[in-house]
């Protein structure tokens, strides 16, 4: 039988290791800037379009490549980083693979322009899917830039499996922030479509972090450092009560690297143990530093798992560190955290008992404002301020023409074809509603009984409203008598730009959303001011958990993040009208009896089954 085994051509080899070192534009920022890093460069630029789809740059100072070396950069294994295999246990450079150049001409169209200090004279070559198309002499700056290009333009199914912009571009900046915080002593710059995000001056580690997560950051630091003889241990932790919801600021950094470590994260929570609030994570900047010798960081293609000799000892260093420095700073063991039962779900609800009214005053309450918003909804009494509940966000979307608010409720259409009125009592006195424990509406009905949860029926409500505002037709906006600023971080700021269009269809109006300051003129009429930037915060958070493989829709998650931040709570009492008009709104949706999470947002009890349980 004739030889069937083959050597791969270069190019498919290089395709296939391009797959494993270039998953997403991320990947290639990643790449990129570490090489500047690697060429001693002090000032390094980011430019990016269109989440890197169309573009990627990297432009360094750094000290750039001969004619030869520019042309050998781009060979598979070409690195100037390593020249034994002892030399891979004793790393002082980020790559040493030799395989992201190849990597990356393999799958884009990439433009390399360099020049080495004292050279009259730099070079430029264009590589398109592993093929030179052109080397020439070029005068240039000292330095390298490197750009890429339609990234995938020959993998279809790879360049499809991209995320959406805002995705992609969180991806982008998470590995920025890695780099950048991993070297606060190299100045950063990065632009997106033209606009600046980041303009990052040379500074130490704490300056570097207030710079990227914005100057509230500064207050929640508590200094870490260590100093022993396997390992020094600089950075900080964030005091206990600023922990988050998510995992986003848990950074380590072992000799300038970004690592990703479960283990030592399990350090951390020891240490934090006891301090934190229940589905709270610890978010701590920590340095460490040990000997290269002591580590191997080829395990992974994209070098953000390493390997420790000596784990152990490194976990018991790092706890006893935190633990010493979380003590040091008076952050006392046991904290008695303010609650806000409003944030509770329903699961918290049980036990709870129902709270006496509280008395709330407005500070934003102004007649005249009010006058205006209050006519528009169609009530007949003027200057009446509601106290602040989700009362008025009931009569959000509501078609109704009325002047005559006791009509409001009989004038609601009923859309759904499956679900219409008939299937309530049609004796008037029977159909009345009840709230159960503040949480569920019980509403007698033909065969029986409903029994709605308040909370979900109303993220119903409310879902399908902004899909309609953001889709079809634009909502009413509340003018804010006094612009409302607020603080958010550049990456939380460029999270709201990409979805800038869509929350300005819901009835936001951004006066400015640039660097580190958010103005916002308007708001939806669903939301009450103070509500603005805690709905806000959700909304990022909730793009930055995008579950990977969800088919993501960001208007969707829009109009699920913000019905859920603005639906009315467990735990809060309903008036009669307010539970019937609730119930109202639901049956005129389209999918009344799913939450847009698809959960039950009802359930009914037959006359039979009550009867069943009777016996
Ligand atoms: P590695 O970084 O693992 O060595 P790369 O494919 O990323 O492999 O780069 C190959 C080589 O190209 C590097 O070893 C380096 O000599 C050279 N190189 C890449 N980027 C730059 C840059 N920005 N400035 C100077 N030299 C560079
Ligand atoms: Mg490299």
């Amino acid at each position: 039988m004739a030889d069937i085994i083959q050597l791969l051509p270069d190019h498919v080899a290089n395709q296939i290791a391009a797959g494993e070192v270039v998953q997403r534009p991320s990947s290639v920022v990643k790449e990129l800037l570490e090489n500047a890093i690697d060429a001693g460069a002090n000032h390094i630029k980011l430019i990016i379009k269109d989440a890197g789809k169309t573009l990627i740059q990297v432009v360094d100072n750094g000290k750039g490549m001969s004619v030869t070396d520019a042309r050998l950069s781009f060979e598979r294994h070409a690195t100037s980083k390593i020249k034994t295999a002892d030399d891979l246990f004793d790393l002082h450079t980020k790559g040493f693979r030799g395989e992201a150049l190849a990597s990356i001409a393999a799958i884009a169209h990439v433009e390399l322009k360099t020049k080495q200090a004292g050279e009259d004279i730099g070079t430029q070559i264009n590589i398109e899917g592993s093929e030179v198309v052109s080397q020439e002499a070029v005068a240039v700056p000292n330095g390298t830039s490197l750009s890429v290009k339609n990234l995938f333009f020959n993998i279809p199914a790879r360049r499809n499996f991209l995320k959406s912009n805002t995705v992609e571009t969180r991806h982008i900046i998470d590995e920025f922030n890695r780099v950048t915080l991993a070297h606060p002593n190299i100045g950063f710059t990065m632009h997106h479509n033209g606009s600046e995000i980041f303009n990052l001056s040379i500074s130490n580690k704490r300056q570097r972090l207030v710079n990227v997560f914005g100057s509230k950051t500064n207050e929640k630091l508590v200094p870490v450092e260590e100093n022993t003889e396997v390992l020094n241990i600089s950075g900080f932790v964030c005091k206990p009560e600023f922990a988050k919801k998510t995992r986003g600021e848990q950074f380590f950094f072992v000799n300038d690297r970004f690592i990703k470590s479960s283990y030592l994260n399990h350090a951390i929570n020891g240490a934090f143990e006891g301090l934190l609030r229940e589905g709270t994570h610890a978010s701590y900047f920590l340095y460490l530093e040990v000997d290269p010798k002591t580590i191997d960081i080829n395990i992974h293609p994209t070098k953000t798992e390493i390997k420790f000799d000596d784990e152990h000892t490194l976990y018991a260093l790092l706890k006893s560190a935190v633990k010493h420095s979380l003590g040091q700073f008076n952050i006392a063991p046991v904290l008695d955290f303010d609650r806000d039962g409003n944030m509770d779900t329903p699961y918290n609800f049980k036990d709870r008992e129902a709270s006496n009214p509280v008395i709330e005053v407005d500070r934003s309450f102004n007649p005249f404002k009010e006058e205006k918003a209050v006519s528009n909804k169609g009530m007949s009494t003027t200057f009446k301020k509601e106290p602040v509940t989700s009362w008025e966000s009931l009569y959000v979307g509501l078609e109704s023409k009325s002047n005559d608010d006791t009509d409001t409720f009989s004038q609601m259409q009923f859309e759904s074809e499956e679900v219409t009125p008939s299937i309530f009592d049609d004796d008037q006195n029977a159909n009345k509603t009840f709230q159960l424990h503040n949480k569920y509406i019980v509403n007698t009905i033909k065969s029986g009984m409903l029994m709605i949860d308040q909370h979900r029926a109303h993220q119903r409500v409310l879902y399908e409203q902004f899909l309609q505002h953001i889709t079809v037709k634009e909502a009413v906006s509340q003018q804010l008598l006094f612009p409302l600023a607020l603080e958010f971080t550049n990456s939380e700021v460029a999270i709201l730009d990409s979805l800038k269009e869509q929350l300005e269809q819901t009835g936001f109006v951004f006066s400015k959303l640039e660097k580190n300051e958010v103005e916002i003129t308007g708001v939806p009429v669903s939301i009450v001011e103070s509500n603005v930037s805690a709905v806000l915060e959700q909304l990022i958070n909730d793009i930055e958990n995008e579950v990977p493989d969800s088919h993501f829709s960001q208007t969707d998650l829009l109009a699920k993040s913000m019905a859920k931040s603005l639906a009315i709570k467990t735990g809060q009492r309903l008036t009669v009208q307010e539970q019937e008009h609730l119930v109202n709104s639901l049956f005129a949706c389209k999918e009344p009896s799913i939450s847009p999470t698809n959960k039950a947002t009802f359930i009914t009890m037959r006359v039979e089954d009550i009867d069943h349980k009777f016996n």
